[in-house]
């Protein structure tokens, strides 16, 4: 038994000294590597084809929104079902 009371107060001694003292080192680091979530970017439908691309990549005429010059000449299209 007094064994199991020498060792405890060793290792509240050696925590007392190394454990304490490094306030610096949390065992949860900051998060430096994570990104700001961008603002998140609009989807449009092509009028055309029907697939969604980013509103920045589009072509726009009016309301109708394009995912190529092509499909913007073609003009707009009901989708398939
Ligand atoms: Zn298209």
């Amino acid at each position: 038994m007094k064994f199991v009371i020498v060792v405890l107060a060793v290792v509240l001694l050696a925590w007392l000294l190394f454990g304490r003292n490094r306030r610096g080192d949390s065992p949860a680091p900051p998060r430096r590597g994570k990104r700001k979530p961008t603002a998140v970017e609009g989807m449009v439908r092509c009028a055309h084809c029907g697939v969604h691309l980013p509103a920045s990549e589009a072509r726009a005429t009016g309301a109708l929104h394009y995912c190529s010059d092509a499909h913007q000449e073609r003009g707009p299209q009901a989708p398939r079902p």
